[in-house]
């Protein structure tokens, strides 16, 4: 265990599972990913993340990160703007050297039913929930196929099991289930795994907006009669991009409660 005083006069008690790893987390400055990049920080890697808005509790992040010998850094971009996404992951590669750990977590919800269902809101969800992932695995794999790495795209076990008014989002989750499967194969020999995390129900900004009667009956299907915490999610993207998973491909790891088995 490493033991030290960082800036802010605080005693440190660092014994992270990722020092000096380079990440590169998308959707970092508020819920899962969040509680991604803090987990990630806590392990020692130096984080970039990615997002239209700088967390606010950035401050946090940075201490966190001196307290592990890490450093954490915003990039700001709008992912469903490809070209954009693609300059970010370039600053990211100049700044860092290499990109040790993908984690795709950025994702919206425009919910309705089929039948109303506007093109825009079907093409907004997929260029930010599944676009952005092709988008950056195309661009980084060449480097991470030189030197190793991880992937992780975070879906949701409405991916698994479908969900009525959410066509849209549902698609674009269980693509990345089958985009995940298919790079997990093309890059096993390159040493780059790909997983898969599928989140059930988890407290956060996109869950607070459900109707208290959506979140009663979800509530129902939880055989661990809980909502999931976002550190919940972090601590199992936190496990499969660490070595104690180097034996995981092609996997898909539902954190829901029970709710989808
Ligand atoms: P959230 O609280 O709404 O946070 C979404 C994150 O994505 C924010 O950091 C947001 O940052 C970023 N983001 C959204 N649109 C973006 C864009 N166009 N460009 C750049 N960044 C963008 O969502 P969450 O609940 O933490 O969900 C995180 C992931 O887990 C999503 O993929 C979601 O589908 C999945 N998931 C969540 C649940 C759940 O119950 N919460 C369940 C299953 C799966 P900015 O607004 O600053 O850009």
């Amino acid at each position: 265990m490493d033991e030290k005083t960082g800036k802010t006069g605080k005693t440190c008690m660092c014994r992270g599972e990722l020092p000096g790893r380079k990440a590169l987390v998308t959707g970092g400055s508020r819920g899962i990913g969040h509680a991604i990049v803090a987990k990630l920080l806590s392990e020692g890697a130096d984080v970039w993340y990615v997002s239209r808005n700088q967390s606010r509790e950035h401050n946090a992040l940075e201490d966190a990160a001196e307290c592990s010998g890490g450093r954490v850094t915003w990039v700001g971009c709008d992912i469903s703007d490809s070209d954009a996404l693609e300059k970010a992951a370039d600053r990211v590669l100049a700044e860092a050297g290499r990109v040790d750990i993908l984690v795709n977590n950025a994702g919206i919800t425009r919910d309705g039913l089929i039948m109303r269902m506007n093109r825009d809101a079907w093409d907004n969800v997929l260029q930010v929930n599944l676009t952005s992932a092709f988008v950056l695995c195309r661009k980084l794999a060449r480097s991470m196929a030189r030197t190793g790495g991880v992937i992780i795209n975070m879906s949701s076990v409405v991916g698994l099991t479908g969900n009525g008014g959410q066509a849209n989002y549902a698609a674009s989750k269980a693509g990345l289930i089958g985009f995940s499967k298919s790079m997990a194969r093309e890059l096993a020999s390159r040493n780059v795994r790909v997983n898969v995390v599928a989140p059930g129900f988890i407290d956060t900004e996109m869950t607070a907006v459900l109707p208290d009667t959506v979140k009663e009956d979800l509530m129902k299907k939880i055989p661990l009669g809980r909502l999931g915490k976002v550190e919940d999610v972090a601590q199992a993207v936190a496990f499969l991009v660490s070595d104690r998973a180097s034996y995981i491909t092609g996997h898909v790891l539902t954190v829901d409660g029970g709710m989808a088995m």
